[in-house]
């Protein structure tokens, strides 16, 4: 990839965006950010695209060059209601695969094919029919965060959110006091506690929220005094149990604009808290950087070639994409 130059025009163009990500971009490397950020912001008019960014992406891709910021479904959501042609996914394949659900008609690219998860990983369609042989007439209550082959053999999808609700309704749904909850175990275990239905688990896990311990998080009270712990749901259950509060990225998002905390801890991927410190500058952020492996593969240069070459295509074939949709659309009419 060349090395684009930050001109006194690039400045100008992107000050107003320097001056928002400030707090968390040290000065020194903007000059190396600024001109991918003008020149993908540039193209993407031309290509008549959105680019959209998660929660765990970097705060000069997440609040720079973004169209849309947010969790993998909400994000699918959004791109589905514009009429760009062009959806350029900053986050991790299965969540293109999703827009590309959501969006047939659209180009879905992502910058990098290896940009992949080690939840989506661990399971295939070919384990979701097994589990449906050696346990028929239970429902397949599958998390968002899987790929377009897994969902097409679901019953219903959920999200971290909602998945609580998602479990309740559908056993009511199926008159079963059982589901089979793929593929997060913590995930599983975390609403299986929360809930009188049981939950049948699979081996998988988020390799960044499967690091933190109960331990930590005790160190952090201890050297923090009176700070707020909030811990995304895919940690495990011991995690979970020692935070003030569990919920998803959106949910920890609005828990401190709801309660704007003295000092927090997100117990998540680390890009979240810069991004979310940026908008709010009165909160202390503490934090521990588990990074993402795989969403750290998407950087600016990278979205820029994706823009210029129009790669990397993600595709979905028709048949398995209209079978993904519907335990989308189910989950989505569980008030
Ligand atoms: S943070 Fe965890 S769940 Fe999200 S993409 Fe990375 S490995 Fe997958």
């Amino acid at each position: 990839m060349e090395v684009l130059a930050y001109t006194p025009q690039v400045a100008a163009a992107t000050a107003g965006l320097y001056d928002k990500v400030a707090k968390v971009v040290p000065e020194i490397e903007w000059p190396v950010f600024a001109p991918y950020v003008d020149a993908i912001n540039r193209l993407k008019k031309q290509r008549n695209a959105v680019v959209l960014a998660h929660n765990y992406m970097t705060p000069e891709i997440f609040h720079c060059v973004a169209d849309f910021v947010g969790d993998s479904l909400a994000l699918a959501r959004e791109a589905a209601k514009t009429d760009a042609q062009v959806i350029v996914q900053a986050g991790v394949h299965f969540m293109a695969e999703t827009s590309k659900i959501l969006s047939p008609e659209k180009i879905v690219l992502i910058p990098d094919m290896r940009a992949g998860c080690s939840l989506a990983a661990s399971i295939t369609g070919a384990d979701v029919r097994l589990l449906k042989q050696k346990y028929p007439g239970l429902p397949v209550v599958t998390y968002v965060n899987t790929s377009a082959d897994v969902k097409a053999e679901s019953d219903v999808c959920c999200t971290s959110s909602n998945a609580k609700a998602v479990v309740e309704e559908i056993a009511r749904e199926f008159g079963v006091d059982t589901v089979i909850m793929i593929p997060d175990k913590y995930l599983a275990r975390n609403v299986a506690a929360k809930t009188g239905v049981k939950v049948i688990t699979w081996e998988g896990a988020c390799e960044v929220h499967e690091r933190f311990t109960a331990q930590e998080i005790r160190d952090y009270r201890a050297a923090h005094p009176g700070i707020v712990v909030l811990a995304h749901p895919e940690c495990p259950p011991d995690v979970v149990a020692e935070a003030d509060f569990a919920g998803s990225t959106a949910a920890m998002i609005n828990y401190v604009g709801d309660h704007k905390p003295q000092r927090v801890v997100m117990i998540t991927e680390c890009s979240m808290s810069d991004n979310v410190a940026v908008e709010h500058p009165d909160v202390d952020f503490v934090r521990p950087c588990n990074l993402c492996p795989h969403m750290k593969r998407i950087t600016l240069d990278g979205i820029l070639h994706s823009l210029q070459t129009m790669t990397f295509e993600v595709t979905v074939p028709a048949d398995v994409a209209a079978r993904a949709k519907k335990p989308i659309d189910r989950m989505l009419a569980i008030k």
